[in-house]
């Protein structure tokens, strides 16, 4: 006999945990498959977020940034240390001590909200049937539910013949966890992952090259913010080089020698390590048996509609493993959505209005559309900016770099993106997602009260700017 469920969420990263929470919050009896292991051999859900994503990389990022600001910053603020010292290990422990809390704090809200939590994997049959296949080696288990939410998240993309090998030539798990610092890191891909990472390991002093294909560096965000970083993460040393085709890599007597092919042909270039950072893709890997009904799309990803349901009846798919930005609070907010449409709530997603945020130094955050896409789009726009130079707060802190740019319709004047390359943009933007998300236009930026000091006033200043009414910059 099959115990039977309201719903099943096969996936416990911050798609499959929320959805499972968020249903049973709604009163559905619920379970929660996930086969993630951690550092310690247990059960660890939250997914690649909690484990070797968003958080592991953002401990390491705040580490390695008290790191860097200590020997090339605070001099200016009139305090000198004799000598700084760096424990690597004892940073990587100060991380996993984090993700350990995170994910067993996560079992505690699976457990409180009475969702049964099952560690193994998730297999998708006929008419909602599931079997888990636990990670102890015991027997299989038969489930049954009404509704199924697939969310089986994402893995690292890895190049034809140029294989992981967890020490050497790593993905994102194993830059987490270099035991030290390597004199000469190689990172091919310089997207979001590429630059975090690089960025740890170059302010704890590596020699850092990043490789990337494309010509123009960050090509999802604004151009005038990607000029900008481009021009900061140099000062930085991060050794950015663009139009740089990475062709193979060979490990030879301990040394990653890499032939690359970019304007004046073919050379190599030899790193102690090397991260391969060129995206990741979706994760179905024996999560769905022949009979279950559900269809991939040709580049693999769960086919859903726009309120995640699949081609099986009753079975739903969230997250990395779907269409859309493969971002931990857009899986959430998918898994809070399924939740709530399966209990025959309404539910919506305003795709438009995912924040993205990039945990460099100084962060780089965007909500809407950059200025290239409302071009490409012929929209009419304006624009307003404002330099953190010219942000009294900024400057208190030692953080000038950086901007705020805000593009609004040219008739009607609703927001249509808000960019910050500047300190804390990843909180920044909040303020700006939720006046898009209220269909506000600039004008209601430039008449909320900000508070002063506050790095918050950039973007007062840049909804002024937009309607030529700035007070500390020119118009
Ligand atoms: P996942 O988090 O991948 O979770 C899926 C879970 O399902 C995993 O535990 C997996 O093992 C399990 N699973 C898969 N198949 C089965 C099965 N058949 N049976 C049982 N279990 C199964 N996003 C942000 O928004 N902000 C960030 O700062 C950020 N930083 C990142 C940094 C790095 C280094 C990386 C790699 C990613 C980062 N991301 C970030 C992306 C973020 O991690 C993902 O978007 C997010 O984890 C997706 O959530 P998910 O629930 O869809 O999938
Ligand atoms: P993201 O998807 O944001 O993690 O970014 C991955 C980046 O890797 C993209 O900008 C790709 O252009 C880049 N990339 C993919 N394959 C290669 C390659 N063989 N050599 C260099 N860069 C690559």
């Amino acid at each position: 006999m099959s115990e039977k469920f309201d719903v099943i969420v096969i996936g416990g990263g911050p798609g499959g945990y929320v959805a499972a929470i968020r249903a049973a919050q709604l009163g559905l009896k619920t379970a929660c498959i996930d086969n993630f292991i951690g550092k310690d051999g247990k059960a660890a859900p939250g997914g690649t977020c909690l484990n070797v994503g968003c958080i592991p990389s953002k401990a390491l990022l705040d580490s390695s940034k008290h790191y860097y600001h200590l020997q090339h910053d605070y001099g200016n603020h009139g305090i000198s240390i004799s000598a700084v010292a760096i424990d690597v290990p004892k940073m990587i422990a100060r991380k996993d001590g984090v993700v350990k809390k995170l994910t067993g704090g996560v079992s505690q809200l699976l457990k409180g909200n009475k969702v049964t939590f099952y560690h193994g994997n998730g297999r998708l049959g006929a008419n909602r049937s599931v079997k888990v296949t636990p990670q102890d080696g015991g027997d299989v288990i038969a489930l049954q539910a009404e509704n199924v939410i697939l969310a089986s998240g994402s893995v690292p993309i890895e190049i034809p013949g140029i294989p992981f090998d967890g020490e050497y030539i790593v993905d994102n798990t194993g830059a987490l966890d270099f035991d030290q610092v390597p004199a000469t890191l190689g990172v091919i891909g310089a997207g979001v992952i590429g630059l975090e990472l690089g960025s740890v390991w170059n302010r704890l002093g590596a020699s850092v090259v990043l490789l990337e294909a494309l010509a123009d560096f960050l090509p999802l965000a604004d151009r005038d913010i990607s000029k900008q970083a481009a021009r900061e993460f140099k000062k930085q040393g991060l050794d950015v080089r663009l139009g740089t085709l990475v062709k193979s890599a060979q490990l030879e007597d301990g040394k990653v020698n890499v032939t690359v092919e970019d304007a004046n042909g073919q050379s190599q270039h030899s790193f102690d390590r090397l991260l391969v950072s060129v995206g990741r893709k979706p994760y179905t890997e024996g999560l769905l048996s022949e009979d279950s009904g559900v269809s991939l799309t040709d580049r693999g990803q769960i086919d859903v509609d726009e309120q995640s349901r699949t081609s099986a009846p009753g079975v739903w798919a969230i997250g990395d493993c779907v269409r859309g930005p493969m971002l931990a609070h857009k899986a959430s907010e998918e898994g809070v959505a399924v939740a709530e449409l399966i209990a025959g709530k309404p539910a919506h997603i305003h795709f438009d209005t995912v924040p993205w945020v990039v945990y460099t130094d100084p962060e780089i955050a965007w909500v809407g559309k950059s200025e290239q896409e409302l071009e490409a789009a012929g929209a009419s726009y304006k624009t307003g900016s404002f330099p953190f130079a010219a942000n009294g707060r900024a400057l208190a802190g030692g953080q000038g770099a950086g901007m705020v740019k805000i593009l609004a319709d040219s008739e009607t004047d609703e927001i249509l993106g808000v960019h910050i390359f500047g300190a804390n943009a990843s909180e920044l933007i909040a303020e700006c997602v939720v006046a898009m998300e209220f269909q506000g236009s600039s004008e209601d930026l430039a008449r909320i009260i900000h508070a002063h000091p506050t790095l918050s006033e950039a973007i007062h200043e840049a909804a002024l700017h937009l309607d030529g009414r700035a007070i500390h910059r020119g118009n």
